[in-house]
């Protein structure tokens, strides 16, 4: 049976980290602040934020929402961005995705000062990742690597496949896992839709992981025993053991490949807690960097 990674316990060392580091910034005056942004009510993507404020407040993290109508404009977006860019005040600027479809994405992921790109997405965070520059990690990459180091489980010169090439998750953490840095130096291979006999590639993974958007996408067939699963998929589903309430579930089928595997993330309670703690731990950073301290010896 394998260990279970259990992501709420390391999000809550994390984020004690993140609390003392806010503590320490507060102490000198300057207070961490987040500002998220939604454009029109997309379901998920309230839940989503209420859980990023809940996080901010329990870190020492000022945080604010602006709920703009569906309609919005783009010119409307750019110039709010545009206000929050300039607020010295406002330390980490977050716009929730998706955007509605009358709104570019890419345009107003540009617009975010690179400085307050607390999700990494701006181009300039991706380049930097890409040249081994130090940037804004996008959350869910950052607390896949936090996951790692929690666990103490070894990257370097390991062989790693990720399932799923999107910019926010298999593209960066591919970058993130095979670079110079502490945390990489593997290899890595990256599998997508169009990757001949997947399961052939997942086989040879001592650290797979699953961020493929498909439910229960990876078998135990698909694992090579005592490996390692991270599981970043999220899904909802009906729960059949209480009719009428939904369940979650991810892009691997845990009950059988947790027989296989020698550690394994779980849906809930894996990947999604560090994806929240990663982007407090950005905020706090992009406070102290803008305020022009060093980061803290660990
Ligand atoms: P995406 O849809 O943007 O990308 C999915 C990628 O998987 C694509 O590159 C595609 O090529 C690949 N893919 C799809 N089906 C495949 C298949 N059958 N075989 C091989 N490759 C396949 O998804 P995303 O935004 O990266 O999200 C992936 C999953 O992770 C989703 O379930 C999402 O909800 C979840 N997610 C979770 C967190 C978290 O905090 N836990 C954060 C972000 C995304």
């Amino acid at each position: 049976m394998a260990r279970i990674l259990d992501g709420k316990q390391a999000a809550a060392a994390l984020r004690e980290r993140v609390r003392a580091e806010a503590n320490a910034l507060r102490a000198d005056g300057v207070t961490p602040h987040l500002v998220m942004i939604r454009v029109g009510e997309d379901p998920a993507s309230a839940v989503y934020v209420r859980a990023k404020e809940k996080a901010s407040a329990s870190t020492g993290i000022e945080s604010r929402t602006s709920v703009l109508p569906a309609e919005t404009s783009q010119e409307a977006l750019a110039e709010r961005i545009a206000d929050l860019n300039r607020d010295p005040r406002v330390s980490g600027i977050l716009l929730q995705l998706p955007v509605p479809a009358h709104i570019s994405e890419e345009e107003m992921i540009a617009a975010i000062d690179p400085a307050k790109d607390v999700d990494g997405f701006h181009p300039i965070s991706m380049g930097r990742l890409l040249l081994e520059l130090p940037t804004f990690i996008s959350a869910t990459p950052l607390g896949i690597l936090h996951l790692l180091a929690h666990y103490e489980i070894p990257v370097a010169g390991r062989r790693v496949v990720i399932v799923g090439r999107s910019r926010i998750v298999g593209r960066p953490l591919a970058n993130l896992l095979s670079s110079r840095a502490a945390h990489g130096n593997a290899t890595v291979t990256l599998c997508h839709t169009r990757t001949r006999d997947l399961g052939a590639r997942t086989r040879e993974a001592e650290l797979l992981i699953a961020a493929a958007g498909r439910k229960r996408l990876i078998t135990a067939e698909m694992v090579a025993p005592g490996a390692v699963v991270v599981d970043v998929g999220i899904h909802r589903e009906p729960d059949p053991n209480r009719p009428g309430k939904q369940r979650l579930c991810g892009d691997v089928d845990f009950p059988a490949v947790s027989e296989i595997a020698g550690a394994i993330t779980p849906v809930p309670g894996g990947v999604g807690p560090m994806t929240v703690a990663a982007l407090m731990a950005n905020t706090v950073a992009a406070a102290r960097r803008q305020s022009g301290r060093s980061a803290p010896q660990r």
